[in-house]
């Protein structure tokens, strides 16, 4: 039987021996499935089986098996073909490495799929439903130990599929998807063997959560028997990412009774937008302060939770969705953190434990994991689900690994480096700067990372837990008014996957959107996509990572800034050998003085903005960086002239970084900017020659040196005298210390991380009030 076939191991993963494949159907049934059988479903379709064989209301699912796919290799020949071009390929050499993924994918997808396997994919289909029902069709990995991050995470997930022929091209797609250069290359790198790498593929009816949540089946650190819950509106996307705070709920499992319920004002939620993606829109009124929950459904909820615990043995943590009446439990897992990415610090507790390292908090929340050490970007497939990543210095290479982590721990960087920027959005707790951890700490050690003070303590230690939520959403007071501001509060954002927790700050637009985030995620640098003639894809990539934001602020400005990314950040990427070796990166060629110079990279930019810009999306504006001289600026302005931008009704701005452009603000404005803003990060470490990122001067890096305050008053008051708007983006508008002083020196806007938003905002709106009152007072006494 197909739960006896031979396994063979290999570079620390299972492997099906192609020997075993004979009596394993092609399809299976979630109900047929246990968890033996993740060889032949993978480890998706093997956990979905497992849950929907102790009688929790998974969706209905079918697999189409490892097996299946093998027989479509053998009978179409392929598996030849495919052995002929990745046999002694160098994957080291990213040239070729791409040409044969090209090359297989594109054989993958051209074969006809055997017949046997194309009827019983539409035999199953019609069996979930008598119409064409809405599935997810996502790949699954069927090397068990074979890590997340590179493996399953590399292989496609297609949405919204409906139909047999969608559904048939969906499943040939994740076969082919099994081919992707990185996939291969981490295979090469892990040992294993391409000729036996087999994936299956799960096909499931797609829920459309009219509310959804998560559910803590025990409590997470006591272990009592307490069951928490969260939900709110629409799809559960919303819960798990933070972008909204959610009812809470509290079932005593000794007493079987409801403890505690807390209605969230729950102004947003993700619904799904036509038959793809998802959208973030307004909760209407009548809902926003209405419980999302029956009793009922808390006591069900929880009943399924005591379930699942009771089967795996551990307490899980639990996804969860309802659709007309119907709950549905979509993931269960067991939790393996306290308090994962949770925005609140340490409690008491952590007074007698030991303290391992000391580094600067940079993402604020606490969580405790497993340490894994990565020394070099291609090594993150080792990072698990709630692991503590230790490293040297996160790069954008690791950004996937970042995504699934409890917490981030770096040897190198500052409060602005690249771990801290990306772990704030993320929501992700992080230290940086800590000198030693990669030294001190062990693969495997239990630590507990503290990102607002700074610390690292040995084993489990810690404050309240809630479900996992991302960090940093303040809980929101039902009733209170909202604080309105005259200086515009804005928020920052890099990655895309913040823009809807950044949104639900509420901020007045985006104050910065870094996009060179987007482009280092894909690994690819500007210069490949130029020179290997795929500059469509580029622009794309640019136009739909940016309109994520802007879909995410309609009618609020956001500033999209052009690509800074220093060359030592593309340097691990493909294409990436071609980057120039500079002594110091930071002082080289970046910003817009790389883009003069490379009016291709430039304008496949401009390209991206023009369509957002013929797309309806007037609110957007763009921002140079690294701007030296306004004859940069001028140059910029004509080049987007000449690409058919209309430059002198499009919001074009400048980035105050370097000294230069503070003194000579000026001639900036009349330049025609329509705006500029403070990029303390560059601007502090130019004016002081503090390297940033480097932590043995880190206490010398002084936002409020009195040379920094004057080179931003002055120009603030240029600014004002223009009628320009005068902003500030860097790490410096996120303290509000520097806020109560940037507004008392007449700044017209500030733009926060999306974790600092709140105390901002108090900050500002404080200040705000004082001027007015103090006035008010001195006009009274005279
Ligand atoms: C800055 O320099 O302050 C800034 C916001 O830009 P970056 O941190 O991306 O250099
Ligand atoms: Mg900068």
């Amino acid at each position: 039987m197909y739960r006896q076939m031979i396994i063979l191991k290999q570079g620390g993963g299972e492997i099906i021996s192609g020997a075993s494949m004979k009596d394993v159907p092609n399809i299976l049934w979630l109900e047929e499935i246990r968890k033996e059988d993740i060889s032949s479903v993978g480890g998706k379709g093997a956990s979905l089986g497992e849950m929907a064989s102790i009688g929790l209301p998974v969706p209905p699912a079918f697999v189409v098996t490892a097996q299946a796919f093998r027989r479509f290799l053998v009978e179409t020949g392929l598996d030849q073909k495919i052995f002929k071009v990745s046999d002694n390929l160098d994957v080291e050499n990213n040239a070729a490495l791409e040409k044969a993924a090209d090359t297989i994918k594109a054989l993958v997808m051209k074969a006809k799929m055997p017949a046997a396997i194309k009827d019983d994919i539409k035999a199953s289909y019609k069996k979930m439903s008598s119409r064409d029902l809405i599935v997810a069709v996502r790949s699954s990995a069927t090397a068990e130990d074979l890590p997340d991050a590179s493996f399953a995470g590399q292989q496609e997930t297609y949405l919204n599929i409906k139909g047999e022929a969608a559904l048939l091209s969906a499943v040939q797609n994740c076969w082919a998807s099994l081919y992707g250069a990185r996939a291969i290359y981490y295979r090469a790198k892990q040992g294993f063997e391409e000729h036996t790498v087999n994936i299956a593929v799960v096909i499931q009816q797609l829920v459309h959560s009219e509310k959804a949540g998560v559910m803590f089946t025990s409590h997470p650190i006591s272990g009592e028997p307490t069951t928490i819950i969260e939900g709110s509106w629409g799809l559960g996307e919303a819960v798990v990412s933070g972008s909204v705070s959610p009812d809470h709920y509290v079932f005593d499992q000794r007493t079987e009774a409801i403890t505690e319920k807390t209605i969230a004002n729950k102004k947003v939620e993700i619904v799904p937008d036509g038959s793809h993606g998802t959208k973030l829109v307004a909760v209407d009124a009548a809902r926003q302060d209405a419980l999302v929950l029956s009793d009922a459904e808390v006591a069900k909820l929880a009943m399924y939770g005591k379930i699942a615990e009771n089967h795996y043995g551990v307490p899980q943590d639990v996804e969860w969705g309802i659709v007309a009446g119907t709950i549905y439990i979509l993931q269960s897992r067991p939790i393996t953190t306290i308090g994962k990415k949770e925005a609140t610090g340490m409690s008491g507790q952590s007074k007698d434990a030991k303290i391992l390292l000391k580094g600067q908090g940079a993402a604020p929340g606490t969580a405790t994991g497993k340490v894994v050490i990565i020394r070099d970007a291609k090594d993150t497939g080792a990072v698990k689900e709630g692991d503590i990543l230790v490293t040297r210095m996160t790069n954008p290479d690791m950004v996937p690994a970042m995504k699934k982590v409890a917490a981030i721990v770096t040897d190198e960087g500052g409060m602005t480096c690249h771990a801290a920027i990306v772990s704030r959005e993320l929501g992700t707790p992080a230290v940086v700067g800590t000198k030693t951890a990669t030294q001190q700490l062990k693969n495997g050690q239990l630590v507990t990372v503290d990102g607002e003070m700074g610390l690292v303590y040995e084993g489990a230690i810690g404050g309240g837990a809630a479900p996992a939520k991302a960090g940093g959403a303040a809980p929101v007071v039902v009733g209170s008014a909202p604080i309105i501001t005259a200086t515009s509060v804005k928020v920052n954002v890099s990655i895309p996957e913040a823009a809807a927790r950044a949104a639900a700050t509420g901020a007045d637009g985006v104050g910065l959107l870094r996009i060179e985030h987007l482009i280092l995620g894909l690994n690819k640098t500007p210069g490949w996509y130029i020179s290997n003639h795929k500059e469509e894809e580029f622009v794309r990539e640019l136009y739909d990572g940016i309109k994520i934001v802007l879909d995410a602020f309609p009618g609020k400005t956001v500033w999209v800034r052009t690509l800074d990314a220093p060359t030592d950040e593309f340097r691990n990427m493909a294409g990436g050998e071609n980057e120039p070796l500079e002594h110091n990166p930071m002082l080289g060629w970046r910003g817009i003085r790389r883009d003069l110079q490379s009016p291709d990279q430039f304008r496949l930019q401009v390209e991206a903005f023009k369509r957002l810009w013929k797309a309806g999306y007037e609110h957007l504006g763009v921002m140079f960086p690294m701007v030296s001289h306004p004859d940069q600026f001028t140059k910029a302005k004509e080049m987007m002239r000449g690409w058919g931008v209309d430059v002198d009704n499009v919001t074009l701005g400048i980035m105050i970084e370097i000294p230069s452009s503070a003194i000579m603000i000026e001639d900036f404005l009349q330049a025609g900017i329509k705006f500029a803003s403070f990029g303390t990060n560059d601007l502090i470490q130019y004016t002081l020659a503090i390297d940033r990122n480097n932590e043995n001067v880190a206490d010398m890096y002084q936002p409020q040196h009195p040379a920094v305050l004057t080179l931003i008053h002055n120009a603030i008051q240029k600014c004002r005298e223009y009628g320009v708007e005068c902003s500030i983006c860097g790490q410096a508008g996120s303290d509000p210390k520097m806020a109560v002083w940037l507004v008392e020196h007449g700044i017209s806007s500030i733009s926060a991380n999306i974790d600092a938003i709140a105390k901002i905002r108090e900050a500002v709106a404080r200040t705000e009030k004082r001027i007015i009152l103090e006035a008010a007072r001195n006009r009274d006494a005279e």
